[in-house]
């Protein structure tokens, strides 16, 4: 057997101890006789299981008591349309469009009724992140929109936007976890967790109590309410079980690292290694602005796409997998998730310099 390093920005890269530890419980799972993904979802074992996950995210991501989290499905995407269909009372939400998955959020939520932007960076192919400390937000807005990190463009938010009051609402797929956070500052927090925590088709949303009502927009699917699955402790239905098993498994291993403050150190260190290379290199050199630079996704080119095809090529050859930058931005990203370990990040480099030597 042998793993490659992985940069792929999602799903992507696992801590292999997790991996390691399901495949161990893959065909008796601590004496059931059975696999996770064959037991009941209302079993004693699986009680555990989703209680524990959720006592432990409470635990890293230090959540208050007024907040429930809940564990559905659908990705990230399908919360571009929950949230509006749940949060618009006054129909109308405001949108910060700092790269696609802002900008699908924006179109979705305009189907549910008045979205406005109030901030883009489309006009440099979103590779900063706005000044939001004065927005003109409307008055009567239900919430305001952010995608905290730009998983394609490499941005992220470090200061949250003045928000004069609203609600704050944030997709944060790509960071989630990466770093300490102030939960009180936000009324909802959800994420895709293919990214940092698990398996795809997970979403995990952390949300403020008060947000949880029956008043939602009429027509809103009974699966699409915040409040049957948090009235139902995420088990409204059969929850996506396998993949919140795997969560808290990551959880565990978090945890174990020392918490979130322990990921932003161990984060930064890695990001630094790229950054710093990227900043002396004289073949390769970071797209995104430097105050905007996120520490989980790194974007960059050579200026040359011939020379971006070669150096993805002769990278996979080497064991670096998935470098290639997305479809709409060309070039390369390396995404360097918890997961990714220091090594990957160092042997990255050191192939780049090589990559360098033989082409600048
Ligand atoms: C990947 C990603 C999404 C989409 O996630 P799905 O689970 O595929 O719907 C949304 N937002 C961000 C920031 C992402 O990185």
């Amino acid at each position: 057997m042998s793993r490659v390093y992985n940069f792929s920005a999602g799903p992507a890269v696992l801590p292999e101890e997790v991996l390691r530890e399901a495949a161990d419980e893959m065909l008796d799972y601590r004496g059931t006789g059975m696999s996770v993904m064959e037991m009941s979802h209302r079993s004693k074992a699986y009680e555990t299981i989703i209680k524990e996950a959720e006592a432990d995210i409470r635990e890293l991501m230090n959540i208050p008591d007024n907040y429930k989290v809940l564990f559905l499905q659908g990705g990230a995407s399908q919360q571009f349309a929950m949230i509006p269909m749940n949060l618009m009372k006054n129909r109308k939400a405001a949108y910060i469009v700092t790269g696609q998955w802002a900008k699908k959020a924006f179109q979705e939520a305009k189907l549910y009724g008045e979205a406005v932007e109030v901030a883009s960076s489309a006009d440099k192919t979103f590779s900063y992140i706005p000044d939001c400390s004065d927005l003109d937000i409307p008055e009567d807005a239900d919430y305001v929109y952010i995608c905290e990190n730009n998983t394609i463009y490499g941005t992220k938010f470090w200061k949250l936007p003045n928000t004069k009051g609203h609600t704050l609402v944030a997709d944060v797929s790509s960071c989630f976890l990466s770093e300490p956070v102030d939960v009180t500052k936000y009324g909802v927090i959800y994420g895709g967790v293919q990214k940092n925590i698990g398996p795809a088709g997970v979403v995990i949303v952390i949300i403020r109590e008060d947000l949880i009502t029956e008043d939602v927009l009429p027509g809103t699917p009974t699966m699409l309410r915040y409040k049957i699955h948090a009235d139902n402790g995420s088990l409204y239905n059969t929850p996506p079980a396998y993949g919140i098993y795997i969560c808290g498994k990551v959880f565990k291993w978090i945890k174990k690292m020392g918490g979130l403050q322990a990921m932003k150190e161990r984060n930064e260190k890695k990001a630094k290694i790229l950054y710093d290379f990227l900043d002396e290199s004289r073949l390769f050199r970071g797209t995104v602005r430097r105050e905007d630079r996120s520490l989980m996704n790194v974007p960059f080119v050579t200026g040359s796409e011939e020379l971006d095809a070669k150096f993805v090529k002769e990278a996979k050859e080497a064991g670096f997998e998935n470098l290639k930058g997305h479809r709409t931005v060309g070039g390369m990203r390396a995404s360097i998730y918890n997961a990714m370990p220091i090594e990957g990040v160092e042997k990255l480099v050191e192939f780049m310099k090589k990559f360098e030597a033989e082409n600048a």
